[in-house]
């Protein structure tokens, strides 16, 4: 990638909200080195039980990242070799990647096709008696349709656990992302809505014994009184992630409502604009628009248009997963997964992060409207 020159729009600007709260992030890492808290102490446990309030969940279990989060809930679940999970075709790979990582089968569902996400009305064929679990995700920060998959899970007696890396904070008839299934699982990558400076991640759930395990489970095994009763893997959450996360917590409803107002003024913006598809969303409000994903024809040279006029964007993501070389095993067709398959070749996401300004979306708006313009 180009050096960014002073006029470009970053995808995502982590150095405006340093700036932002310098004094805050400063006093958050230098109080971590002076204690030497690195691993373990104050900052962990007072995050850990700030996000589980912020989340309205009981307890929060931090981990080494969000993949991790999925693979050590699944674990400590009970969910292993012969056992089959069921994951949207279209996430991020991390999401079916930690299916496989705990020993069970990766069984994609198709989403739907106005909001592309996890689509209900295709999960029960998917179900067999080797099915345990099902893995709805946030995608770009918007609720899966809970209210419609856990009737589903219920009546097959299946765990469910949520995929939350994209939607922290994400809110649906008063209730957080996190507050539906069996345990919710996040990501705290640097460019998530609640990023470290590093990997993190966090499960959080209201089940008091599965929270244990994950914690033993992550941290080698280790039972407090007993020594090592398993032998268990190193995932933990580091201590400076967690002062910088505890800071960046006291932020992140006001970054919430800042992205969606970005959100809704893109929409405004690019109305009645013919050759450019907006994201739909499902319930007013609920929102967190991690990612603000846009569909037009000939989205690579879009980009590159973009890009000579110094404006970054991205694909999340650019192949549905059953058409990865990764899951070729599986032997699925392209069409096998139709929505997920047509939406991944469309996309493009344009920059959104909570100080982006109504200057910079206006050229990353005109920007897209020559090219559409162009492409007629
Ligand atoms: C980022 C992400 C993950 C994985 O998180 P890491 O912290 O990078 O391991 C999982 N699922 C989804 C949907 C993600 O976007």
């Amino acid at each position: 990638m180009s050096a960014n020159t002073p006029d470009t729009i970053p995808f995502v600007d982590l150095v405006a909200q340093y700036k932002r709260y310098q004094s805050e992030f400063d006093a958050a890492w230098r109080t971590t080195v002076e204690n030497s808290a690195y691993i373990g102490g104050p900052a962990l446990q007072r995050f850990e039980k700030a996000f589980a309030e912020f989340c309205g969940a009981k307890i929060c279990v931090g981990v080494a990242n969000g993949t991790d989060a999925i693979t050590l809930t699944l674990r400590c679940m009970g969910i292993g070799p012969g056992d089959e999970v069921l994951v949207p075709a279209h996430t991020f790979i991390a999401t079916s990647e930690a299916v496989t990582n705990a020993g069970a089968k990766v069984v994609f569902v198709d989403v739907d096709p106005v909001h592309t996400l996890m689509d209900p009305t295709k999960i029960e064929a998917k179900i067999t008696k080797n099915t345990k679990a099902i893995i709805p995700v946030h995608m770009y920060g918007q609720l899966a349709d809970m209210q419609a998959i856990m009737p589903i899970a219920q009546k097959h007696g299946l765990k469910v656990i949520e995929d939350s890396a994209q939607g922290h904070g994400a809110i649906e008839h008063g209730k957080k992302a996190g507050n539906f299934g069996d345990a919710a699982t996040f990501s705290f990558y640097p460019g998530k809505n609640l990023g470290a400076y590093g990997d993190g991640g966090a499960v959080t759930t209201n089940d008091a014994a599965l929270a244990d395990k994950i914690r033993r489970l992550a941290n080698h095994g280790r039972a407090d009184k007993f020594g090592h009763l398993i032998e268990g893997v190193n995932s933990r959450l580091d201590g400076l992630q967690a002062a910088i996360l505890e800071v960046k917590l006291r932020h992140l409803e006001t970054w919430s409502s800042e992205r969606r107002a970005a959100a809704k003024r893109y929409n405004e913006m690019f109305a009645g604009v013919a050759g450019v598809k907006t994201p739909k969303t499902r319930t007013e409000g609920a929102h967190v628009f991690h990612l603000y994903v846009i569909q037009v024809q000939n989205r690579d040279a879009l980009r590159e248009h973009l890009t000579a006029k110094n404006i970054q964007s991205g694909i999340h993501y650019p192949i549905a997963l059953h058409e990865l070389e990764a899951y070729k095993y599986l032997g699925h067709q392209a069409s096998d997964f139709p929505v997920a398959s047509a939406f991944c070749k469309n996309i493009v996401s344009l920059p959104i992060f909570p100080e982006i300004t109504e200057a910079q979306q206006q050229r990353v708006v005109e920007a897209v409207k020559q090219f559409v313009g162009q492409a007629r």
